[in-house]
Formats: structure tokens, C-alpha cells, sequence
């Protein structure tokens, strides 16, 4: 039961693998009854054209009427490099948040900070001088956080660059070509916010982690044991939506309707992000991959930009030259996609825009998920029982992609071309049909490794639950809540 009079505030921050399960968190600390009260504070960015997406997703969560929300002052980005702007973004919300609080009269009596805003903690401590629990919010899996809080003495015992794999206590090493892309390099700025974030954290009452107990047992119980930190780490996964609100006319009854026309199990899902844009020589690849694999399918993907990046990421769902739309199988042709995009529609779907990826993999057509592997996609291919063909690309999805291939079980992960630094169309090709065919050995393992994990999944969140009960305790053991 809740404490009568607690009240959250949540810090969010900007992107939408951040925002969609922050508010998912706190929906669930109100619904569940784990706290009476919870107000977001959501870092903004100045943009020309709003995103839709954005909108629609923070619209329809007020609506539900379980939280307030405040923006937070939105900061100018403008022409800025992409790891500038996510250093500039860590650096000022968490001033931002202290000064809007400090005006406002807002009575928390605990306070939640996205992970990485942990700087906040001390923050507060320093400049409000609030004696509250304050908890931070990893929506990742719990081997990133465990690199990140151990990434301070990482940095002290190793100089220069990683080169060689790298030591958690207790935990998986990293290989230095999947390290969290933060942690890369570190004479740059986007390095030293990270790591302060992390020794926020390690300030924290406890840390929350959108995993779940039976997903990550070994660096769970590492985690655990007090060599990596000594807060309390909690998982509390998965924290997925139910449904996916979309923008636009109802796109979401054109790709079900067309997936209610599929085998069972027999069409693979791609999408890349809400953050990432490819280039034309990479869709080209894609669309080859898939018509080489000969499997049905459901493509979301952005028109090309010359240089593929991430660029998107902080903006995801800004409208495209395209607009919103919906485009199926037999849509005009435009310039900007390769000829190979057009000539394989017939086999699949194609949505240019936001897709509704939840009601998407839920859908018993899918039988898999090309996918960059950006945890929140993980969690929520987890959630729905569909195994995951990882072609990760940035961040921390290469270690995503790691994990779910050589613990997990429930992926494999592409080959990039070492001549081409890019995946190419075979390996494409080969990592679909090794997850779509039926009597493929090694793809029915992982099979049925997605289908267990899907009960488990469900099992965290009951009222027994791992990730359920977890939660529950915090509220009894601070009783401040
Ligand atoms: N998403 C979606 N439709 C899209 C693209 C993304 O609903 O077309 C959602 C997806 O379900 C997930 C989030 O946006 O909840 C993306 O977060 P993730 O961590 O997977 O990757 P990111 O986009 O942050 O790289």
C-alpha cells in the first residue's frame, strides 16, 4: 500500500527510449499503489517543428490521469554535434530541475532521476538541502549499469583507451568494440558527464533497472554483493506499455489488418529506432537481405540521408519529408529510397513513419525482430515472446546485442562485413532464415528461450512477482515513501 501523502518527483529526460518508460514507471508506482503521488519533470529541447510523436505519447499518458507533468525550460541545441548535444542535455537538466524546484512548491517527499541525470542527486543535496530517498532509474539493462557505477575505478586502473576486454566484478567483460559508446573516449566531455552521472547514482538510496531478475541472474547477484557498489540495485522490469499510441490516421489498423492476413510466426519485424536514420547504400543492403531471406515482412524505416547517424535521436518523430503517412505496398515511388526498397514491397509492409511497434510485436504473425537492439525494443521483444536478430549500431546496443547472443539466448546478432563495415545482405539473409525456419536447431533454441522468457516476464510484474515484490520492498524498507 502506498504511504498516504508521497509524492515523486520524476526526472525524465528527453528521447524517446527515455520518456516511454519513465512514464511507464510512474503510471505503474500509481497504479500498483507504491506511491499516492508522482509529478514528471521532463527535460525539453528547442526544436522548429514539434514532434508529433513526442506529443502524442506524453498526451496520452496525462490522459490516463495517473501523474502531473511539468517541462522543464526547453535548452537550444541548435547546430550542435550529436554527442554535444547529449552532453549539453546532462549537463544542464539537472540544474534545471533544482531551480525549477526550488521556485516551485511542489512538496516532494522522494525524488526518481532518469539514471543518467544522476548528477542531480548530489545537486539537490547541495543546493536544496532536501533529506529525502532519492532512487535513480536505469532504462537499460543492469550490465550497463554495473559498467557504469564501476566505470569511475575503470577509469583510474586503465589509461588511455580500452583495448583490451573489460573487467566487471562478478560480471561479463566488455570487449572494447561493444563498450557503451559513452565510455569511448575519454578526452571527450560526453565521457566525464557520464561518469559524474554514475558517481551520482552511487549517492543514491537505491537504483531502479528496467530488467528483470531471471533476464540478468549472474550480474543481478554481482550487483548484489557489494564489490561493484554498495546501493541497492532493484530490477523492476520489464516496465513496457500496453498499447502503442500512434500519431497520424490510425496507422495501427493498416499494419494489423495486414498482419492478420500472415501465417503464424512467419513475418519478421524491422526497425532500427526512433533515433537512427540510414543511409541509401544501407537500406539498399536491407532491402536485399530481406528479399534474399525470402521472409515476409514489416519494415518501419525514414526516408536516407546521405550520411547515416543518429542525429534523430533526441528529436525522434519530428515530422519527416514524407509527413506521417503510412506507407503500404503499393505506394508511389519517390526519389529519395533505392530502387531496391520498391521492388521488394510486394512481400512485406512498409512504414515510413512512427510505427505502432508494441501491437506490432504482439502480433502472433511475428516471429522475429531485426532490431538495433536499444533496450527498450529488447525489453519489449522479451515482453512478447519474439526472438530478437540484433544488428546493433550505437550506444549501448552492441552490448545489448551481446548479451541477449551469449547469455540470454533468445538472439543472434549480425555480421558486419569487415570490408564494408556494414552488414551486408548475406549475413542479413542468413541470421533471418536461421530465426524463421522451423527446423533450423539453433533457431528453434532460441525460439523457445523467447517464448519461456515471455512467461517470465509476466510472472516480474504479478502481485508475486520478482519485479513486483521488488518495488514493494522499497516502499517498506525506506517507509519514508
Ligand atoms: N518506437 C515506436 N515506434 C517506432 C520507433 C520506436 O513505438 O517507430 C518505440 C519503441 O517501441 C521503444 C522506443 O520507441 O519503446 C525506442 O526505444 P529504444 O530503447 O528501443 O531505442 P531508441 O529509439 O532510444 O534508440
Amino acid at each position: 500500500m502506498a504511504i498516504s501523502n508521497s509524492h515523486a518527483l520524476l526526472l525524465v529526460s528527453p528521447g524517446m527510449g527515455h520518456i516511454i518508460p519513465a512514464l511507464e514507471l510512474a503510471k505503474r508506482l500509481v497504479s500498483h499503489k507504491i506511491i499516492s503521488k508522482v509529478t514528471c519533470l521532463c527535460g525539453s529541447i528547442k526544436t522548429s517543428t514539434p514532434s508529433n510523436v513526442e506529443t502524442q505519447v506524453l498526451q496520452s499518458a496525462i490522459n490516463e490521469n495517473l501523474f502531473d507533468l511539468i517541462q522543464l525550460p526547453p535548452i537550444d541545441l541548435n547546430n550542435l554535434h550529436i554527442k554535444t548535444k547529449i552532453a549539453t542535455i546532462m549537463h544542464e537538466i539537472p540544474k534545471l530541475f533544482v531551480s525549477t524546484i526550488s521556485i516551485m512548491n511542489l512538496n516532494p517527499t522522494v525524488i526518481i532521476t532518469d539514471f543518467f541525470f544522476s548528477q542531480v542527486i548530489p545537486l539537490i543535496d547541495e543546493k536544496l538541502k532536501l533529506s529525502m530517498p532519492k532512487f535513480a532509474f536505469a532504462p537499460t539493462n543492469a550490465w550497463l549499469v554495473a559498467l557504469g557505477l564501476h566505470s569511475p575505478t575503470l577509469g583510474k586502473q586503465i589509461q588511455g583507451e580500452y583495448i583490451n576486454p573489460i573487467s566487471i566484478p562478478g560480471c561479463k567483460s566488455v570487449e572494447p568494440h561493444d563498450l557503451f559508446d559513452m565510455l569511448n573516449d575519454k578526452t571527450n566531455r560526453l565521457y566525464h558527464e557520464f561518469v559524474e552521472a554514475c558517481q551520482g547514482a552511487a549517492l543514491a538510496n537505491g537504483i531502479f533497472v528496467n530488467t528483470f531478475h531471471e533476464l540478468e541472474p549472474k550480474t543481478l547477484e554481482a550487483l548484489g554483493c557489494g564489490h561493484i557498489t554498495k546501493v541497492p540495485v532493484y530490477p523492476v522490469g520489464p516496465i513496457v506499455r500496453q498499447i502503442s499510441p500512434s500519431p497520424g490516421p490510425n496507422p495501427r489498423s493498416d499494419v494489423v489488418e495486414w498482419l492478420e492476413k500472415q501465417e503464424e510466426e512467419s513475418v519478421v519485424y524491422v526497425s532500427l529506432g526512433s533515433g537512427y536514420t540510414m543511409s541509401h547504400e544501407e537500406i539498399k543492403e536491407m532491402a536485399l537481405g530481406l528479399e534474399l531471406s525470402g521472409t515476409k515482412f514489416v519494415w518501419s524505416v525514414r526516408p536516407p540521408v546521405t550520411k547515416a547517424g543518429n542525429d534523430h535521436y533526441l528529436t525522434a518523430g519530428e515530422e519527416s519529408e514524407i509527413g506521417t503517412t503510412l506507407v503500404s505496398s503499393n505506394f508511389e515511388p519517390s526519389n529519395s529510397f533505392p530502387d531496391e526498397f520498391y521492388r521488394i514491397q510486394t512481400n512485406g509492409f512498409v512504414i515510413t513513419d512512427w510505427a505502432p511497434q508494441l501491437d506490432i510485436l504482439k502480433h502472433p504473425s511475428i516471429g522475429g525482430f531485426v532490431t538495433h537492439c536499444g533496450w527498450n525494443s529488447v525489453i519489449e521483444s522479451v515482453s512478447c515472446g519474439v526472438p530478437i536478430i540484433g544488428w546493433p549500431i550505437f550506444a549501448d546496443q552492441k552490448m545489448n546485442a551481446t548479451m541477449l547472443a551469449e547469455e540470454v539466448g533468445n538472439g543472434i546478432r549480425v555480421e558486419v562485413s569487415p570490408s564494408t563495415k556494414m552488414v551486408g545482405r548475406e549475413g542479413l539473409a542468413k541470421a533471418i532464415k536461421k530465426m524463421m525456419d522451423k527446423d533450423d536447431i539453433e533457431g528453434c533454441v532460441m525460439r523457445e528461450r523467447a517464448k519461456k522468457l515471455k512467461v517470465l516476464a509476466e510472472r516480474a510484474w504479478s502481485s508475486d512477482g520478482s519485479s513486483y515484490l521488488s518495488l514493494s520492498k522499497i516502499t517498506h524498507s525506506n517507509g519514508v515513501w
